[in-house]
């Protein structure tokens, strides 16, 4: 078999950016601007000291056709493998060992393992782009890729709060059909504090334009973000906007204490105080509780997050989830803790996994090494937690 990337003679190359969504980690992605034109956001690390800018149309259509031609080199090699065309194991393993040349070649064999339907376009806010220049790379990509279903992308509330609800009309008559936005938080006060750059209102109306614009909206709020002196008013307010926007998705990502960011600086420096990981379940407990009359997805698919089993369609799953929140914080202390470090260790996932004597055995001497820690066992699990971040 001829090695899929050395002995191309045609351009392989495209531009990759750094993140993309959990629901997005099998996506093609397709990079329309550089970074974050905000970039101010505490809690944030992730495109700082680098600077926004929008990709001229045209590089991202040669990008999106040098994805195209590396599809047609993967099932080339899929064939000659398998016989079948299709994708296969050994096929992804073999492209994964070539892609340190170029990691979105990998990409690009995942996204194709897992049935090719879904692209997301990268970085922060795509929706900066004019929207006809956007809907040209859409259009482009359905051109490239027709099988493609579900094309999605970050905006910021800001930015989809004074966009038209017939421009991103027009933006899924091309093709792009579903929003993820960063909402962190309802709290004017907390929004403020972190320098989110916007305000609940905005959240609101930018949420409300993509669903009257027949979108897919996902929302991600942030547990955690207002630590302790500020949480019943982060759970309540993030319900409350929650409830006037009725988003499709409402995905949860536990605050993480990046270094790098002003947050974790105002940490270091006692000036902001986090919640442990009980107080995030009570928080959650509390802003579930305080979701009505919407017709959501809660999902729980981030790391970070300590219960994963929070997942479920509102309002008939509401219950539930309460249920799995209570049924955590009702544990024993030491179950608890026991817990927290399992799941950050990743030696578990789930509550019923504690009932296993193995499982016990393996996390006892963990537990004591937790709770004879100097700073007490909460600072264990901080540095537990910076290993996955
Ligand atoms: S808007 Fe998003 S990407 Fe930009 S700084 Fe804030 S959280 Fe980070």
């Amino acid at each position: 078999m001829s090695n899929l990337l050395k002995d191309d003679p045609t351009p392989l190359d495209f531009e990759v950016g750094p993140i993309r969504p959990p629901s997005e980690a099998r996506s093609l992605l397709v990079r329309v601007s550089r970074n974050c034109p905000w970039n101010k956001c505490t809690f944030c690390p992730v495109y700082k000291k680098r600077k926004f800018s929008r990709r001229p149309v045209e590089d991202v259509e040669a990008d999106i056709e040098a994805m195209g031609r590396v599809r047609d080199r993967l099932l080339d090699v899929a064939a000659e493998r398998s016989g079948s065309g299709g994708m296969t194991q050994q096929v992804i393993h073999r492209v994964m060992q070539d892609a340190p040349l170029h990691a979105g070649i990998g990409q690009v064999a995942l996204f194709l393992a897992s049935g090719g339907k879904t692209v997301f376009l990268q970085d922060a806010n795509s929706l900066l782009l004019k929207p006809p220049d956007l809907a040209r790379v859409v259009r482009k990509i359905k051109e490239v890729f027709p099988e493609v279903e579900r094309i999605t992308s970050y905006a910021r509330s800001q930015t989809l709060a004074r966009t038209p609800v017939e421009g991103l009309a027009e933006l899924l008559e091309a093709g792009l059909n579903r929003i993820h936005v960063g909402l962190e938080t309802g709290s004017d006060t907390l929004l403020k504090r972190v320098r989110k750059g916007c305000t609940k209102d905005q959240h609101i109306r930018g949420g409300r334009n993509v669903i009257d614009a027949g979108m897919e909206l996902s929302e991600y709020v942030m547990p955690g973000l207002g630590g302790v002196n500020l949480w019943e008013e982060h759970a309540d307010e993030t319900a409350d906007a929650l409830n006037q926007i009725n988003p499709h998705f409402i995905r949860l990502r536990s605050l993480g204490l990046r270094s790098g960011t002003g947050l974790r600086e105002e940490f270091d420096a006692a000036g902001f105080d986090p919640l442990d990981d009980d107080g995030v379940v009570r928080e959650i407990r509390r802003f579930i509780n305080g979701l009505d009359s919407i017709r959501s997805r809660v999902v729980s698919d981030h790391i970070l997050n300590l219960l994963e089993e929070v997942e479920g369609e509102l309002p008939g799953d509401k219950q539930r989830l309460l249920d799995v929140l209570d049924g955590y914080l009702e544990l024993p202390d030491e179950d608890r803790l026991m817990f927290q470090l399992g799941r950050r260790m990743g030696a578990l996932r789930s509550v019923e996994e504690l009932d296993a004597p193995r499982i016990r055995q393996q996390l006892a001497p963990v537990v004591q090494q937790a709770q004879a820690h100097p700073e007490g066992p909460a600072a264990l699990i901080r540095e537990l937690i910076t290993r996955f971040i």
